[in-house]
């Protein structure tokens, strides 16, 4: 199977591909994210980024407390690439996002005579600084919402990155049966299923995976499995929705085993939007955040 951290942009063409055949209904918004990940993954290779350090002392306490390694504004991010990233995105997003055509556009021409700075956006979304987004949004009339995606989107390639240097300091023996990221603590956007029913949980943030039980709701660590159950239809077996009934939250899952393709989640994650809907309809709610939904 093909590790989606280590995935090539040609992989996640063939991932698209695939995912587009199986289902015609996501056409325009998988064609949409799909050059939004290519284009991420083409400008890793860019990346001049120095590591995150922590020193022995902080790290032994936040083991001890199960604290993630760091908070989401500790992140470091390559401005250059981000901001050459986010014009690109901008780029896409006029041409084949009809919703967010022009924001995207006024964020461009906003970045190009320099009225809205690129580094400014991103820091301030890494210390999610509202006042910064409604200053930016009654001056520039530009939507905080659109801005934070596409701003989100160019820093991604750092923040996988960073997740990815910081999992040096994580033991991988270690089992973190906790319903948060152990890099960033973020809640969990997408479950996935492996070999032999491994499952693991993938950060809503910095898409970093870690490994839990099988029987375990993230959001409120219930583990009985009378209150535990999932959501599946025999017309998509390589996909589940898990259900808790404690806290009433759901998570969608792949099944790699039931998938006879490359396996990249965020493409994954686009293409599952009935399954938001149905799960919804049954009154279950999502444990993403809003701003990341
Ligand atoms: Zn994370
Ligand atoms: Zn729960």
């Amino acid at each position: 199977m093909t590790d989606y951290l280590a995935i090539t942009s040609d992989q996640i063409k063939k991932a698209g591909a695939a995912l587009k055949k199986l289902r015609p209904t996501y056409l325009d918004l998988l064609d949409y994210y799909q050059q939004i990940f290519v284009a991420q993954e083409d400008s890793k290779s860019q990346l001049k980024i120095e590591p995150i350090k922590i020193g022995a002392e902080i790290l032994a306490v936040k083991k001890n407390d199960k604290f993630p390694l760091i908070t989401i504004s500790e992140f470091v991010f390559d401005k250059n690439a981000a901001a050459t990233l986010l014009k690109k995105i901008c780029q896409i997003t006029e041409a084949a996002n009809e919703e967010m055509a022009a924001p995207a556009r006024a964020i461009r021409k906003a970045i190009a005579s320099e009225v809205l700075d690129p580094g400014a956006v991103f820091s301030n979304l890494l210390n999610a600084d509202d006042t910064f987004f409604n200053k930016v949004e009654s001056e520039l009339n530009i939507g905080e919402k659109t801005l934070s995606l596409l701003a989100y989107n160019s820093l991604k390639p750092s923040l996988m990155h960073c997740a990815l240097q910081l999992t040096s300091y994580l033991d991988e023996d270690d089992v973190w049966e906790k319903g948060y990221c152990p890099i960033c603590g973020s809640t969990p956007a997408f479950s996935m299923f492996e070999d032999e029913g491994q499952r693991f949980l993938i950060c809503s943030f910095c898409w970093q995976r870690w490994s839990a039980p099988r029987i375990y709701c993230p959001f409120c660590d219930n583990k009985d499995s009378k209150t535990l159950h999932y959501l599946y239809s025999d017309q998509e077996k390589d996909y589940r929705i898990d259900v808790c009934d404690s806290c009433k939250t759901y998570i969608k899952a792949v099944d790699t085993r039931k998938a006879d393709r490359i396996i990249y989640p965020p493409l994954e994650f686009v293409a599952t939007l009935h399954l938001d809907i149905k799960a919804q309809e049954m009154s279950f709610k999502s444990g993403i955040p809003l701003e990341l939904q």
